[in-house]
């Protein structure tokens, strides 16, 4: 019996490396530092208004761009903390982050399209620019600094490209475009009539003191720039999926019809609770100061059992350089074997790599855990290590 093929894109893939090493550290009992999740729970505050709003809101649909209070909190929001002055009829609210880049790619890449892709890149993007008909062209980073290189880019654009994909902050890497990194990419967008999806999802956990700086802001790039954003990142709620995507509102109108065939809508007792916890700045602002502490305890206690840090200054993430930590193994061989043999997961940075050069000497840990756990894991990744390569 023949069977209907399957498409390809799906048939021939895993899942994804987050699903795998979450899954063995359940399987195995390891730490999970690996797919990135605070271990508590969110703030009360959210808690609460989460509480409200499900005994007091309506539970039906509601209105497919989002509730109008939570486009106005988003838009306040980014006016706040990041001067940007956009309408709520800029913001378009989605089932997460990914539905938004989902949503964004879908609007803008026709068949044949080439769609810029920075190495390492979020495993969702390219599957989706392919799904779309487009072609993703990835350009390397260069560890340690994963600097954009204007020559690389330029090399890399043709008639036929359409867009280009920013993460900024970058994940897995935890670092950030400088301010002449986003002059050089919007002129690059303005010369070669670009749009810029911007994955921004880390843009309230940064641990630098900066103000962050969207690539939407720099002059010329409202009209051609999407900026995503997520409520689990900004208050460590990964499970809610509540983000949105910040265009100019005819762009937004565009990228709505795309996200109304995807989710539609997203549940409204979560976008109440976003929309209540936006306003109230402390909230997010607790949560930063929380996760820089337990970021410079997971960095304190691997740079005391010798282990090398890459420089990093956002995200949830720090990386460590495998050879030069005396680890002889590369990433995911690395990855597999602590995740059985020092209970500790962690995630390779090269599964987030297509294309030629991928390092593989680099892993990521995931540091918005309790204190008690991220020395316990260091105690048991140093152990490990030190039996298995320093005997
Ligand atoms: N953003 C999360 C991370 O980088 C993973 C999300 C997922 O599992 N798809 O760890």
């Amino acid at each position: 019996m023949t069977q209907p093929r399957l498409h390809p894109i799906y048939a021939d893939m895993p899942v994804t490396i987050f699903e795998e090493m979450s899954g063995l550290a359940r399987a195995t009992g390891a730490i999970n530092l690996g797919q990135g999740f605070p271990d508590g729970p969110p703030p009360p505050a959210l808690l609460d208004a989460l509480a409200r709003a499900s005994a007091q809101q309506s539970h039906q649909y509601p209105p497919m761009a989002g509730l109008p209070e939570l486009r106005r909190a988003v838009a306040a929001f980014y006016a706040r903390t990041q001067g940007l002055e956009v309408p709520s009829e800029s913001v378009i609210v989605t089932s997460g982050a990914t539905e938004a880049v989902a949503s964004a790619i879908f609007a803008v890449v026709q068949p044949g399209d080439e769609v810029l892709l920075f190495a390492p890149a979020y495993d969702a993007y390219a599957p989706l620019v392919r799904r779309a008909g487009g072609v993703p062209v990835f350009i390397a980073l260069q560890p340690p600094q994963w600097a954009y290189d204007r020559a690389a880019i330029e090399a890399a654009i043709t008639p036929r490209t359409r867009a280009l994909v920013l993460n900024d902050p970058l994940n897995p890497t935890g670092t950030v475009a400088s301010a002449a990194d986003l002059a050089m990419l919007a002129e690059l967008c303005i010369a070669h009539d670009l749009f810029a999806i911007c994955d921004e999802v880390w843009e309230n956990v940064r641990f630098d003191g900066q103000m962050h700086r969207s690539l939407l802001a720099e002059p010329g790039m409202e009209s051609r720039a999407l900026k995503i954003g997520s409520a689990g990142k900004i208050f460590g709620a990964t499970g809610w999926k509540v983000g949105w995507i910040v265009a100019t509102p005819d762009v937004a109108t565009i990228v709505g019809r795309a996200h109304q065939f995807l989710t539609f809508t997203t549940p409204p007792m979560l976008q109440w609770a976003v929309a209540e916890a936006l306003d109230r700045p402390e909230i997010a602002q607790n949560c930063t100061t929380g996760w820089a502490e337990t970021r410079q305890c997971l960095l304190g206690a691997l740079a005391s059992e010798g282990f090398a840090l890459l420089p990093s200054a956002a995200t949830w993430f720090t990386c460590i350089d495998l050879s030069a930590s005396g680890i002889a193994l590369d990433d995911r061989a690395f990855a597999l074997r602590a995740v059985h043999e020092a209970g500790v997961a962690s995630i390779p940075l090269s599964a987030l790599w297509e294309g030629a050069n991928a390092p593989t000497h680099i892993a990521r840990l995931c540091h918005c855990k309790p204190e008690a756990m991220l020395t316990q894991a260091v105690e048991q990744l140093a152990r490990w290590r030190d039996g298995a390569f320093m005997s």
